[in-house]
């Protein structure tokens, strides 16, 4: 074979900051913090504090191959370690404070983190945690001396530790493959898993995810993620927006819709993104508080399937576009977005928009689908036949951290354990997770179509569906809804509105108006929810 004879530059995370604060310092940043006032800076300022930062960690003994955990919201100190901890080699675990203490433990112990970084209003969980934390030796608050509260920990001050660092890092060059970020899956079936993000994979993820395919930014985008720091690296949204030179919005934890609508408004946010519930939040925020997010022209939304009636609602009232994602931990995240094209866009605007509104995305380069059924064979992509959605590609899972095999086939496909069809208008549709669908007298029910088509029914906040045991049918599904404050519906009512728009066996055998729980990556707790009602339907 003839090689190619140009460079072969590492794909470094170290180089999106680099690349960044030349080409458009002077753009913004702009983060809330925890008991603080609103952050203001820029890219070039940023790469400079990131500088310190990877000083300051080296002097925590922090090198290449070690790894550090955060328990952070989306702050910019938490945005300064995804560059600072990564550009010296070392890997960040980005913890989810929202799990339960023994997951914490867990996946902070199984990551061997030497230190952690945490935020003013988690020290009392990590004070917690912290006797049960075997490699932890240093507590960093983030935060600055005045704002500091050691706590049982011992916590020293993230701005502290960076004041006593002189100028002037450069930034280390290494193999690209080298690992950057730590995620775990969120362990709804047991242990959480480390999926651990090459510089590579991130890297090349967030170039495909800044095309006009996907989320395409240009320099006068104003991006805000609402999906957290901590989960998946919220999207690569830290990485597309430097890339892009759009400003950065960083809202911490306030995702109230007073706390949402500030920012948009204020800030002019053009792009935002995040877990449907938080958007069930903000439209009815919007609604009850006769506000319109001015200036705001798409949300991306995922991690769940969109309700049509979010998107429509979005569209309708406020004239912004709902850019659907499917995605996963394991897949850095990014799947398939929802974007239109010329062939949908011939079909008409309300064509085109039920189309796009209907499935989870547009097939993206770098990210190979194909189903498969039981035996393994591809299934046709004629929208209808579903198989087992596998995938592989350059951000692709191989292995889970310290797994001793790897956990695709041979050929390199990672079955997702998602169901889905895919289509010759190259859209993939999920129709259910592969744990969530619901076996009923040897023919599936969509979980996730029965909820989409419920949450348009008014009066419905959220709205679920699990299969539970039934003594005839195997399973069936069972309705939790969730109602907006103040609406008054009753069984009646969801029947009638579900009647004539689904088959009629796929009616569930009851519902039941709850509370809906949530995940702590803000998903519908399905496990919870089937142990709660498992013996609803044992006498019938
Ligand atoms: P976990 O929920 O276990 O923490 P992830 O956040 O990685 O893990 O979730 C990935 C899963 O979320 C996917 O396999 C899929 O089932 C679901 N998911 C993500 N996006 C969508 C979407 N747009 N529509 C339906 N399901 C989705």
């Amino acid at each position: 074979m003839l090689m190619g004879l140009m460079q072969t530059t590492p794909l470094l995370v170290s180089g999106i900051l680099r690349y960044a604060a030349t080409a458009h310092g002077e753009r913004e940043i702009v983060s809330r913090g925890v008991d603080e006032p609103i952050h203001r800076y820029d890219y070039a300022r940023m790469a400079r504090r990131c500088e310190h930062a990877a000083g300051a960690l080296e002097r925590l003994g922090v090198g290449a191959g070690d790894t550090v955990s955060s328990l952070a919201w989306n702050t910019h100190r938490h945005l300064e370690l995804f560059y600072a901890v990564t550009g010296i080699g070392a890997v960040l675990h980005t913890a989810n404070p929202r799990l339960f203490d023994e997951q914490i433990v867990y996946t902070i112990n199984h990551a061997e983190s030497s230190v952690l970084f945490f935020e003013r209003n988690l020290l009392e969980l990590v004070e917690r945690i912290a006797g049960q934390l075997r490699t932890v030796r240093a507590y960093v608050m983030l935060t600055d001396e005045a704002n500091l509260l050691p706590g049982a920990v011992g916590a020293v001050s993230y701005e502290a530790l960076l004041a006593a660092v002189q100028p002037g890092f450069a930034w280390p060059s290494f193999d690209e493959n080298a690992a950057a970020f730590l995620c775990y899956t969120s362990g709804t079936t047991g242990d959480p898993k480390g999926v651990l993000y090459s510089h590579r994979a991130v890297v090349l993820h967030a170039m495909a995810a800044g095309l006009a395919s996907a989320f395409g930014f240009t320099a006068f985008d104003v991006v805000m993620p609402c999906s957290s720091l901590y989960h998946a690296t919220a999207w690569g949204l830290p990485f597309v927006a430097p890339i892009c030179g759009s400003k950065l919005v960083l809202p911490a934890d306030r995702m109230d819709g007073a706390g949402l609508h500030e920012l948009i408004e204020g800030e002019g946010v053009t792009f935002t993104g995040g877990v449907p519930t938080i958007w069930t939040m903000y439209l009815a925020w919007l609604d009850q508080n006769g506000r319109t997010p001015a200036g705001l022209k798409r949300v991306v939304i995922g991690g769940s399937a969109v309700p049509r009636a979010m998107a429509q609602a979005f569209k309708e009232r406020y004239d912004v576009d709902v850019l659907q994602i499917w995605g996963m931990t394991e897949l850095c995240p990014l799947g398939v977005v929802a974007t239109p094209t010329p062939a949908l866009a011939a079909r008409g605007e309300e064509a085109m928009r039920e189309a796009i509104w209907s499935r989870q995305g547009r097939l993206q380069f770098g990210i190979e689908l194909r189903t498969a059924d039981e035996d393994g064979a591809d299934t046709a992509r004629d929208g209808e036949t579903s198989g087992a959605l596998m995938v592989r590609g350059p951000w692709t899972i191989r292995r889970y951290h310290k797994h001793e095999a790897d956990c695709v086939d041979a050929d390199g496909w990672f079955d997702t354990g998602d169901i889905a069809t895919l289509d010759a208008d190259g859209f993939m549709r999920i129709t259910d997770r592969k744990k969530d669908v619901i076996k009923s007298g040897g023919e599936w029910i969509s979980s996730i179509d029965l909820e989409n088509i419920a949450a348009a029914c008014p009066g419905v906040k959220v709205a679920a569906v699990v299969g539970v045991p039934h003594p005839k049918w195997e399973e069936r599904p069972l309705l939790i809804i969730e109602t907006h404050d103040g609406a008054s519906i009753d069984r009646a009512a969801v029947e009638d509105f579900l009647r004539p728009r689904i088959a009629r066996w796929w009616m569930p055998d009851d519902v039941i108006f709850a509370a809906v729980p949530l995940t702590a990556t803000g998903k519908i707790d399905k496990k919870t929810l089937r142990t709660r009602y498992r013996d609803h339907l044992a006498d019938r």
